[in-house]
Parts: structure tokens; sequence; C-alpha cells
């Protein structure tokens, strides 16, 4: 069965879909935290961090979200955020990387 980001990817549910290349696909997340808040996802369907394989869609995520904030305009810096398990907070098992900006942002996380 594939997993909601796959479904956003695939088209089979919406999805404001804003960068995509042959690894990742970038969505905006449906509540946003923040003025900018992208999801970053790979392609294949990696669970999380905990079953991160030795090579991969992944290993493209970083550069993806430099891209993704250049095109975004967040100049003045953002955070890039994965979430794993439980207690991480983590939501949908499928890999991805939240991009988030636009605004100052506190630190730490709660
Ligand atoms: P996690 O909690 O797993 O790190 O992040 C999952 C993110 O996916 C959440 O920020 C949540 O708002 C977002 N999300 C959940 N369902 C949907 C959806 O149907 N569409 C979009 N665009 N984002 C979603």
């Amino acid at each position: 069965m594939s997993t909601l980001f796959t479904k956003i990817i695939n088209g089979e549910i919406p999805g404001t879909i804003v960068y995509e290349d042959d690894h990742v696909v970038a969505f905006k997340d449906i509540v946003p935290f923040a003025p900018v808040h992208i999801i970053i996802v790979t392609r294949s369907e990696i669970s999380g961090i905990a079953a991160l394989p030795e090579t991969g869609d992944h290993i493209y995520l970083l550069n993806a979200a430099k891209k993704i904030a250049e095109q975004q305009g967040v100049t003045n810096g953002y955070r890039l955020v994965i979430n794993q398990g439980e207690d991480g907070g983590q939501t949908v098992e499928h890999l991805h990387v939240h991009l988030l900006g636009g605004r100052p942002l506190a630190w730490p996380p709660g």
C-alpha cells in the first residue's frame, strides 16, 4: 500500500508541488508552521531515518533543500527538520525533511 506522500507524488491526492527531480519531490505542508513550510520527500518509500539504507534517494535531500530554499526566497535563513519515531513527532512514515522559513524560528524546539 502506498504512503500518503506517495499518493501526493502520484497525484492520487491533491498537493501543491513546488519542486521535483528524479529522487525527491517537494510540496507545501497542509498545516504550515511558518510562512514557508515545505515537505521534501524521497520518491522511494524509506520509512524514516531509522530505516535509512546506505545509499538511495535520501542522499539528494539536502541539495534539493538548498535549491528549494533559494526558489522560495528565504534569504534570511531557514531550518531543516527530520522527525523520527513517536518521541520525535513523526506522523507520516515516509522519509521527509521539513523546510521552514519566512519568520524567525525559536530555539530550542519543544
Ligand atoms: P511529520 O510529523 O511526519 O514529521 O510530518 C508530516 C507532515 O505532513 C505534517 O507537517 C503534516 O502537516 C503534513 N501532512 C499530513 N497530511 C498531509 C497532506 O495530506 N498533505 C500535505 N501537503 N501535507 C500533509
